[in-house]
């Protein structure tokens, strides 16, 4: 048996791990466009602000593709699939036929494609490195921009808090994420930007960056905001034309079911990337978390060799702006839920905010109250009814 794995995240790596476990003899092979060995994106904000050292960031030793027996092949794209012949072309040509097939890709940040020195991404290592040496090089008096409004945002305002940059943020919205958490939310978040002193510009278009060869600023449909280093956190798009052109349903992720086996047999997903049919929820839906990421992994690993366990977790993205807690657990979609009950108040400085379908609690969104968090979980995963919860 072959099993090849495109992706060489959490997701990929966790399931050629579990597919070894389960096949000592199979025949693996690990294709990641990436050239670092896995490592933990959880823990790159930490090695920004110095708390972790770069080494420790690695899940993987160079050496444990090795040890483990799967063939890892490190800066290759995959930019074909034939279903019907069974095998995936690299971008160098060379074809690698398989008997089952993961499609693990995660995501790439969607780009402003205005780049000057002092723009910054964060999805990678290698952008965190760029990161880390565009800190470096500030000068003291600099200021910090961001574009975006959720959780890469968040992650680059507590790292300017911490090299205590002062900050503009700017998004679409007239909040964080103001396509999911309620306006009472978004206020709390806001006031308690705004009390530690960032500067918010709300309901603003992105237009340019300012400076010929290196950053001075940028432009929204709200005006000039200066600054020398920009972070950029418009969230994540999957690159998987190579995906649809093979006959694989795509919509907003690649389409797959409880199973999570695609339209066509012997070819899975999971991760980032994948749009899964959740029992749970009566729906499809796409997760993009750490936790969902890798019991995906694990899991696909086990269907591949011939299980067929359906994907149940009820899981979560815990962040924080500036020491606010704010966490996601569960079905957060606005669009897809029937109801929504507030809990709290901007007063309080809090709020708890349940999504339910069919009279029954499939997600929720805390601001403030993550002492709600295990409560809900639980709510959660017993399908309970919202009056159980007070
Ligand atoms: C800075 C940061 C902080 C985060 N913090 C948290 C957190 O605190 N909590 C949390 O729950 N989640 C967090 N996340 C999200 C979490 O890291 C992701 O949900 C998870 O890493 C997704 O894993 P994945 O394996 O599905 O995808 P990815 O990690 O994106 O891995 C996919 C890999 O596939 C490769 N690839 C893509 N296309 C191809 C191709 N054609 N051929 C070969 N290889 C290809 C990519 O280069 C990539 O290496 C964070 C993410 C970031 C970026």
């Amino acid at each position: 048996m072959h099993y090849v794995i495109i992706g060489g995240g959490i997701t990929g790596t966790t399931a050629a791990e579990e597919l070894r476990k389960l096949d000592s003899s199979a025949e693996i092979t690990l294709i990641s466009e990436e050239e670092h060995a896995t490592y933990s994106r959880v823990l790159l904000p930490h090695y920004v602000r110095g708390k972790v050292p770069r080494e420790r960031v690695f899940l993987k030793k160079e050496d444990w593709y090795e040890a483990q027996n799967i063939e890892w092949l490190r800066g290759e794209t995959v930019v074909k699939i034939d279903p019907a012949n069974t095998f995936v072309e690299l971008s160098n040509g060379r074809e690698i036929s398989f008997d089952k097939l993961l499609i693990a890709t995660g995501g790439e940040v969607k780009l402003i494609h205005d780049d000057v020195k002092g723009v910054s991404y964060f999805r990678t290592l290698d952008d965190t490195d760029h990161l880390v040496e565009l800190l470096r090089a500030l000068p003291k008096d600099a200021r910090g921009g961001i574009y975006g409004g959720g959780f890469i945002a968040c992650e680059y305002l507590n790292m300017f808090q911490t090299f205590q940059i002062p900050t503009t943020i700017a998004f679409r919205g007239e909040h964080f994420w103001s396509h999911t958490i309620s306006k009472e939310a978004g206020m709390i978040l806001n006031q308690h930007l705004e009390k530690n002193g960032v500067e918010i510009i709300a309901n603003a278009k992105f237009e340019r960056t300012v400076g010929e060869k290196v950053l001075e600023g940028f432009e929204t449909t709200k005006g000039t905001h200066l600054c020398e280093i920009l972070g950029i956190g418009l969230g994540i798009e999957p690159h998987f034309k190579f995906v649809s052109d093979a006959g694989i349903e795509v919509r907003e992720g690649v389409v797959c079911d409880q199973y999570l086996e695609t339209n066509i047999p012997n070819i899975f997903t999971g991760g980032d990337v994948a749009e899964f049919y959740d029992e749970r929820y009566g729906r499809y839906i796409r997760a993009g978390n750490w936790m969902n990421a890798m019991t995906q992994g694990r899991l696909v690993a086990r269907n591949m060799s011939g299980e067929k366990t359906a994907f149940d977790l009820v899981s979560s993205y815990a962040t924080n702006a500036l020491g606010l807690e704010i966490i996601f657990i569960g079905d957060t979609s606005r669009e897809a839920a029937e109801e929504t009950k507030l809990f709290g108040s901007v007063e309080s400085g809090g709020v708890t905010e349940l999504f339910v379908r069919n009279n029954q609690i499939v997600g929720a969104v805390l601001v403030g109250r993550n002492s709600d968090r295990t409560a809900l979980t639980k709510l959660i995963q017993e399908k309970a009814k919202p009056e159980q919860f007070n």
